[in-house]
């Protein structure tokens, strides 16, 4: 009846497609109470999810907001072994592509995976893998305690944002976009939104500068991703509560960020480093104590 379960987010990896060896590829979990949710699975995911304690065959539910491969690269880890170590459920829920994306895989390792099961492995929990394909924006079935909305979102490829709700908390996940009225709609008085903020702040990659290849790159990068003062205004039109900026280039300067974005934004401003944990406040706290 007082049942009241808790949010929080683990952000496994704050990176983006540069290497840099403090930051991991872009992942994130989300737990409902102990109920982990991978979203996204960058570049070093299974490393990340043991750094963080959280065992990778646990993890039975991995949704993807696009197919990018910097959101991508650690799958292959993560599906065959997570395997290995005994997962033996999956359900990974994705855009449209997902499903190819996947059997891509299989198909690839496929010697390998013949090899493991001559070997005696069960195949529950790899040839047996359930893939959702979202088919549109909205509500999106499935069977987690918790109640998942997508957005589509402005990028180079179909990119869906994400909002776990339950027990009136809400966190949001907005995949990689430019500055979209849809996110601000999707996001409106959640507790946590991680953003996307690829564009470094007071950057030589902003507009007008000198060098022809940086103003190229800017063009390019600002239709697709967000600056942190882009992404402090998505956040105060939401109503959010904290703001969590990932996506982060290699060498950035977090302080400067943070600042550009505290200057649209005045709500809490986190720029995590990897394996931060952000826990939404138990509101039981404000209104019964
Ligand atoms: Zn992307
Ligand atoms: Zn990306």
């Amino acid at each position: 009846m007082t049942e009241n379960k808790e949010l929080k987010i683990v952000m496994l990896g704050t990176g983006c497609p540069r290497p840099e060896i403090s930051r991991s590829g872009p992942a994130q979990v989300v737990f409902v109470d102990e109920l982990p949710i991978l979203v996204d699975c960058g570049e070093g995911t299974t490393d990340q999810l043991m750094k963080a304690g959280i065992a990778p065959e646990e993890v039975n539910h991995l949704w993807f907001t696009h197919l990018h491969s910097d959101h991508t690269f650690g799958y292959a880890q993560f599906l065959l072994g997570g395997w290995e170590l005994g997962r033996r459920e999956l359900t990974v829920v994705g855009p449209k592509g997902t499903k190819k994306f996947h059997d891509n895989l299989l198909a690839m390792y496929d010697e390998d995976i013949s090899y493991r099961l001559s070997a005696g492995r069960p195949q529950e929990g790899l040839l047996n893998v359930k893939i959702i394909e979202i088919e549109k924006p909205g509500l999106v079935e499935s069977s987690l305690p918790v109640r998942v909305t997508a957005e589509e979102m402005v990028h180079s490829i179909l990119t869906y944002a994400f909002r776990f709700e339950v027990d009136s908390k809400a966190i949001v996940i907005s995949g990689d976009t430019a500055p979209t009225d849809s996110l601000v709609k999707l996001a409106q008085g959640a507790d946590i939104l991680v953003h996307d903020c690829c564009l470094v702040a007071n950057s030589t990659y902003y507009p007008n500068h000198q060098d022809p290849e940086k103003r190229d790159l800017w063009n390019r990068i600002s239709q697709t991703h967000c600056t942190p003062s882009q992404a402090g205004d998505t956040a105060r039109l939401a109503g959010v509560k904290t703001l969590v900026l990932t996506h982060l280039f290699p060498k950035i300067d977090v302080n400067a960020v943070q600042k550009e974005a505290e200057e649209t934004f005045t709500g809490t401003v986190i720029v995590p480093d990897d394996l931060q944990a952000i826990s939404v406040e138990k509101k039981e706290k404000q209104s019964i104590k």
